[in-house]
């Protein structure tokens, strides 16, 4: 494998963008080599600056559930541009958009759109805030929303109830309302609902965890989560950044049965744009300005360009209910693949698999939390990562994050997958 331009490019890039790159994760400090530039990609397939094609299994971390460049979807895009690429003013495409996301999640009576994961999450931290009058919040331990200051935290050493900053840069006051729990743990939430639970605001909560590695929920956890908020009137929030239209039309809290009381969402329904969004109960979000006072604003949200790419792609989903379960099934034979695999050559391993995420943990503890998905050895991640890329197959270049099969993986692109899974040493 030739990658002498992704090389040349790196080193031009460290020299004006930091560690070369736009999102840390893009720098293969993980996996501790050159990332690869990409130049272009179609369907399942992703191609290099040097000419090399691979199987991607990244999917631009979630957005390309069609899989790239999907003609429809481009088609829609091309057409929007010559219509003008921003006004600053209310279309009809936002108001299309936001009713599709209504009609596919109840739950979200009212949705505003915004441009990224981060302004989501934040942005329903600060409405639950407003529209309960309180202060704290609880996260999960190693669930991500975004890097605004007060989500960047990490559990104190001391207990649970202190948490500290996670990342330069955060004033320690500004993480100080941020209480954390553990994923799965009843009674870490409990206790802190115990002592704080007429300061919490909300619990924010990855419904299945995608960005520790894939943790499902265990039986009862966001049942759980859904009672105890209501128990002490705080706002119940699912970030459904991934799984939204991903573990079905309905999201996560569709195929668990369980009503949020808001949301957020992004990368898939930007389909590939930058768009994100949250929404919840009409009470809750007529807190947001201009109806309420919780301020809240964009100069580029709802761009007309994105929610075309938005359109199209839930349009795609919603006349495609078959696509999930193919994924599913794709994903199953990538998990069986990589089991059987661990089985025949005695290596430690873990596959957790949900849908269309999956993650295999080079760990042999069962993965059900943040500790337990830190157990793994990152170094045999990173040597699985370079023999699968060695054959043609890009997958996520650190362990901690998901494999995600798209509805443009082929039969032959996932047998092709098993076949070299199963042919490592
Ligand atoms: C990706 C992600 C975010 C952040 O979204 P950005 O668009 O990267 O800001 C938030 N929450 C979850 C669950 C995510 O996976």
């Amino acid at each position: 494998m030739k990658i002498e331009k992704s090389e040349k490019l790196f080193a031009q890039s460290k020299q004006v963008i930091p560690g070369g790159v736009n999102s840390p994760v893009r720098a293969f400090q993980a996996v501790g080599r050159t990332p690869l530039f990409i130049k272009s990609a179609a369907g399942s397939h992703i191609t290099d600056v040097d000419g090399n094609t691979y199987i991607d299994y990244v999917c631009s971390w979630g957005p390309g559930i069609l899989g790239h460049a999907h003609p429809q979807v481009i088609e829609a895009v091309q057409r929007a541009c010559a219509d003008g690429l921003t006004f600053g003013a209310p279309t009809e495409k936002e108001y299309i958009l936001a009713e599709m996301i209504r009609e596919a999640m109840p739950s979200m009576d009212k949705v505003r759109l915004v441009n990224s994961g981060t302004e989501a999450t934040m942005s329903a931290i600060r409405t639950a805030r407003g529209y309960t009058g309180r202060d704290d919040i609880i996260k999960f331990k190693g669930n991500y929303h975004g890097h605004s200051d007060g989500l960047l935290v990490k559990a104190g050493s001391a207990a649970l109830t202190t948490s500290v900053p996670d990342s330069g840069g955060v004033p320690a006051a500004y993480t100080q309302n941020t209480l954390v729990a553990l994923y799965n743990n009843e009674d870490s939430v409990r206790e802190l609902m115990e002592k704080y639970g007429d300061q919490v605001a909300a619990i924010i909560v990855e419904p299945v965890a995608a960005n520790m590695g894939v943790v499902l929920p265990k039986p009862g956890f966001l049942q759980f989560l859904r009672e105890i908020t209501q128990e002490y009137g705080s706002v119940l929030i699912f970030d459904e950044v991934i799984t939204g239209f991903r573990l079905g039309f309905g999201g996560a809290q569709e195929m668990f049965g369980i009503k949020p009381d808001m949301t957020t969402l992004g990368k898939i329904i930007g389909g590939g744009m930058p768009l994100a969004a949250y929404g919840g109960k009409r009470e809750i979000m007529d807190k947001v300005s201009p109806t309420g006072p919780v301020y809240q604003a964009g100069t580029l949200s709802g761009n007309p360009i994105a929610t075309t790419a938005g359109i199209e792609t839930l349009k795609i989903l919603k006349a495609h209910p078959e696509y999930y379960t193919q994924i599913a099934q794709s994903a199953e034979k990538i998990a069986a693949a990589f089991r059987d695999w661990a089985d025949k050559k005695h290596k430690k391993l873990q596959v957790n698999q949900i849908g269309s995420l999956l993650c295999a943990f080079h760990t042999d503890m069962p993965v059900v939390d943040y500790d337990s998905a830190t157990s793994s050895d990152t170094k045999a991640y990173a040597e699985y990562f370079w023999y699968m890329l060695e054959k043609g197959i890009y997958t996520a270049p650190a362990q901690y994050e998901a494999m995600f099969v798209s509805a443009a993986h082929t039969k032959q692109d996932i047998e092709e997958t098993c076949k070299i899974i199963l042919e490592r040493q």
